[in-house]
Formats: structure tokens, C-alpha cells, sequence
């Protein structure tokens, strides 16, 4: 017995290394995707500025209105382009692990305010409606980094409006759960596709490229969110029906009393 045990001993020696080879080997081959994901979207809007340029150089520049609008788009281009590199080094910052939550007492329903209240232009003008749906009282502080949670509800209120169409309604909506503070974001835009939504927190990944591109989307927000909620020690789902609209629903710790004046 004291023979087999050791035989057993070393198999399991060895399954455990062949099981930190496969997951050596998948965390090289994610890492390998991603170099090839930023690439490709670095060079993408850069084929675009330099096709515009060239326009301009043969031309186009002499043509006051044409000139005009290729220097609208290039300009579009780069913003993006400088947001995708804002997004990634935030990413990056998170991956490492360097990154320091300024946690304080939180309250969401002047949070959720302030943030609707900026997109009431853009709401204006796209013809969507913005709904908050938060209790006037009772509703508990929770514990956050404002300004990563403003992040989080830019990306979110600003993709329910990406997505949906004039004449419909965006929901912001906050209430109480066990120890946690539910937000959700509900529109009632195209929706995800179920084969989509299991893989929409990845980063890149986007249901239709082109669209996202042309509304100045870089297929990172929904990445960066969930780090932020995770970080926070909330959870974040994302529930969808094809043609109907999407819900995303995340949670935030709730500001404990006996943590004032800490
Ligand atoms: P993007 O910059 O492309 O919006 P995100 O990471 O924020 O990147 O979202 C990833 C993809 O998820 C989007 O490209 C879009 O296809 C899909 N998506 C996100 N939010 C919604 C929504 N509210 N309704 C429909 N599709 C959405």
C-alpha cells in the first residue's frame, strides 16, 4: 500500500502539472489575442486618418465644405483612438493590480442624478427618454470610488442609448437588497443575442463591429465596468432579449454606520 500511495502520489504530482501547463498555455494564448485585438484596433483608425489625409493632400483640401467634413471625421478618429488608449491603460492599471479604490460613503440617488442630468442633452437630441426610478428616501449610502462608478454608469447609460432607437425609454433604476444596493440600466433598444451574451464582457468583443465603431464605441466598456464593480466587491449581469431590449444590473456594498469617521 505504501508503494501505491506513492504511485498515486506522483500521478497527481503530474496531473497537477499538466494542469498548470494547460492553464499556462491559455493564459499565453489570451494574452497572444489580446496583442492581436489591440493592434488591429489601433491600425484600423489609423488606416482611416491616413486615407482622409491623403484625400486631403490630393485635393479635397481646396473644396472648403468636403475639407471640412473629412477634418470632422479625422478629428472623430482620434478622439476614439485616444479614448481605446485611455481604456486600455486602465485596464492594464487593473490587471496589475494598480489601482487604489478611494472608498467613502456613497449617495445614489444624487449620484444617479448628477449622471442623468448629462446626458440630458444627448437625450434631447437622440429623442430617448431618461427615466430615474429611485426611492426618494431610505435608500442606503454605499461604499465606492465616485468617480469609478460615474465610469461605470457612463458606459452603461451611454450604451443603452448607443443601442436603442427614437421614441423609447432608458430606466435608471436603484433599490435595497441583503447588504447591497441594486442599479440597473433597462432599455428597450435591439437587445443581445443569447449566443452573444455570454461572451459580451470580454474585452473586444462586440456584436457588430462597424456599428460600434461608427457611434465612437471601442468594445472595451463593458470590460471596464465589470472590473470596476468587481474591484468594489459588486457583482454585474447583463440580461437580454433579441429585439427587445437589455437590462445590466450591478451591485455595490453598502456603507456600514459603525464605518463613519474611518
Ligand atoms: P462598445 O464600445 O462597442 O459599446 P462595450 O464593451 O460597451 O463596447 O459593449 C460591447 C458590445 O455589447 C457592444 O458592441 C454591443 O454589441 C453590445 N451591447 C452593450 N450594451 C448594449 C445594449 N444596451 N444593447 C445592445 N447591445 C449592447
Amino acid at each position: 500500500t505504501v508503494l501505491k500511495s506513492r504511485e498515486e502520489e506522483k500521478n497527481s504530482g503530474i496531473i497537477a502539472v499538466m494542469q498548470d501547463v494547460t492553464e499556462q498555455e491559455a493564459l499565453e494564448k489570451e494574452r497572444k489575442e489580446f496583442v492581436a485585438n489591440v493592434s488591429h484596433e489601433l491600425r484600423t483608425p489609423l488606416t482611416t486618418l491616413k486615407s482622409y489625409l491623403e484625400a486631403l493632400e490630393e485635393g479635397v483640401v481646396d473644396d472648403r465644405e468636403l475639407s471640412r467634413r473629412f477634418l470632422r471625421v479625422l478629428l472623430n478618429e482620434t478622439d476614439r483612438m485616444t479614448r481605446l488608449v485611455t481604456d486600455l491603460l486602465q485596464l492594464s492599471r487593473y490587471d496589475a493590480g494598480q489601482y487604489a479604490l478611494d472608498l467613502q460613503p456613497v449617495n445614489v440617488r444624487e449620484l444617479l442624478h448628477n449622471v442623468t442630468e448629462r446626458f440630458a442633452l444627448r437625450s434631447q437630441q437622440e429623442n430617448i427618454a431618461l427615466s430615474l426610478d429611485v426611492p426618494e428616501s431610505g435608500l442606503p449610502r454605499v461604499k465606492a470610488d465616485r468617480d469609478n462608478i460615474i465610469q461605470v454608469l457612463d458606459n452603461l447609460i451611454s450604451n443603452a442609448m448607443k443601442y436603442s432607437s427614437e421614441n423609447t425609454t432608458v430606466v435608471i433604476q436603484a433599490h435595497e437588497e441583503e447588504n447591497v444596493v441594486r442599479i440597473e440600466i433597462i432599455d428597450e433598444g435591439i437587445g443581445i443575442r443569447r449566443r452573444d451574451l455570454d461572451r459580451i464582457f470580454e474585452r473586444f468583443y462586440r456584436v457588430d463591429k462597424a456599428r460600434s465603431r461608427s457611434m465612437g464605441g471601442t468594445g472595451l466598456g463593458l470590460s471596464i465596468a465589470r472590473q470596476i464593480v468587481l474591484a468594489h466587491g459588486g457583482t454585474i449581469e447583463i440580461d437580454s432579449e433579441w429585439g427587445k431590449g437589455t437590462r445590466v444590473s450591478f451591485t455595490l456594498p453598502i456603507y456600514g454606520e459603525n464605518e463613519d469617521g474611518a
